[in-house]
């Protein structure tokens, strides 16, 4: 740290993104991507008359990406907002609607960026306690005096609330703002987008990264009430107009107009994740039943951490987090079909060993 650095930064600690390791070779179960390439007519958008456009600035309303959005979830341009990548609609969302004065709930195992965002904008926050069973109660965040943020499915458990339960929180609070972050919804929630027009409180929150295979070009986008989605509007014109690049904005619309490849591969997963679920049960595990594209799983004999860097020793990284209610589990990302053969039989072998 520069002694220029302003002391209202001094005491944040940053947010620790999965590592990336510059190994090719190692099998990639730590960050909860795709292991499925973009869709054929995805990679072709990328072609040189669109490249010679790079002179230019693009249109900083993303008009062409918002109505392709707002197409496919039956809404208007109106109820959508794009972004870098969503963690960019949730600084956006923590500055709108929370800020300094503000006030926000989330719970206290969930992505970790809520807290970073809380502590930047100096936003006073309470971390809900998860139950017994790792799930978000609802009656915690009923009748609340600040903003909610609720990740659906919830990570790193990937534990989904039905449709009915997110609605309760968004009625019960109608002076507050209800984030509904669907990074996963995909592969296996029901989306709140469906009640957008009922509630003008909701923002609904989700990214490009996970089910649509597109993590490196940033691309998220919130759908909520004209009003919401106008105040984001504020915020991202006085930090960062033309946040979705020239290209990415290109790439999300031909992923939009090929959604069916990318729903497919998320069954496909979903199949996966069922398989691999059960097979870590018959070896003892106890796996928590997840709606996303990753598991939240704890060896019934090996400690989380040591089975962390027994597999890294391996070549297959997973995530592990130090938190003291979860540091006996690991949160493994679906990969391919083979790459999650290889992880079991690693599994297999090490827990094997650890007992000769
Ligand atoms: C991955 C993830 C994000 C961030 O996604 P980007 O669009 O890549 O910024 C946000 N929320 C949750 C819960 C995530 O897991």
């Amino acid at each position: 740290m520069s002694k220029y650095l302003s002391r209202q930064y001094r005491r944040l600690t940053p947010y620790t993104p999965g590592e990336q390791p510059k190994d090719q070779k190692l099998i990639k179960l730590n960050t909860n991507e795709s292991p499925y390439p973009p869709g054929p007519e995805t990679l072709a958008a990328l072609q040189k008359k669109e490249l010679e456009k790079l002179r230019l600035y693009q249109d900083p309303d993303s008009s062409e990406l918002k109505e392709a959005i707002a197409g496919l979830y039956r809404v208007q341009k109106e109820n959508i907002f794009a972004a870098n990548g969503s963690d960019e609609i949730l600084n956006f969302a923590f500055m709108a609607f929370a800020g300094e004065d503000g006030k926000v709930y989330f719970p206290e195992i969930s992505y970790g960026f809520y807290q970073v965002f809380a502590e930047l904008h100096h936003t006073d926050y309470r971390m809900v306690p998860l139950t017994e069973d790792f799930s978000i109660d609802p009656s915690d965040y009923v009748c609340r005096d600040g903003m909610i943020v609720i990740a659906n499915p919830n990570a790193p458990t990937g534990k989904a609330l039905p449709l009915y339960r997110i609605e309760d929180i968004v009625r019960t609070n109608p002076d507050q703002v209800v984030v509904v972050d669907e990074a996963y919804v995909d592969f296996g929630a029901e989306s709140a987008i469906s009640l957008i027009h009922k509630y003008e409180n909701l923002l609904v929150v989700q990214t490009f990264s996970k089910s649509r295979s597109m993590a490196g070009g940033r691309l998220g986008f919130a759908a909520a009430s004209p009003a919401l989605i106008s105040d984001l509007e504020r915020i991202k014109f006085s930090t960062n107009p033309y946040n979705v690049n020239r290209l990415t904005a290109a790439l999300g619309i031909a992923a939009v107009r090929e959604n069916s490849y990318y729903m497919e591969n998320c069954r496909r997963i979903i199949r996966t994740r069922e398989y691999t679920a059960e097979k870590l049960s018959d070896m003892g595990f106890s796996v928590l039943p997840s709606s996303a594209n990753f598991l939240f799983a704890k060896s019934g004999s090996m400690g989380g951490r040591e089975l962390y860097e027994k597999l890294r020793e391996r070549g297959i990284l997973v995530r592990h987090f130090d938190k003291e209610q979860i540091r006996d589990y690991n949160r493994i990302t679906i990969g391919t079909e083979e790459e999650m053969e290889q992880f079991l039989t690693a599994v297999k072998e090490i827990l094997k060993e650890a007992t000769l």
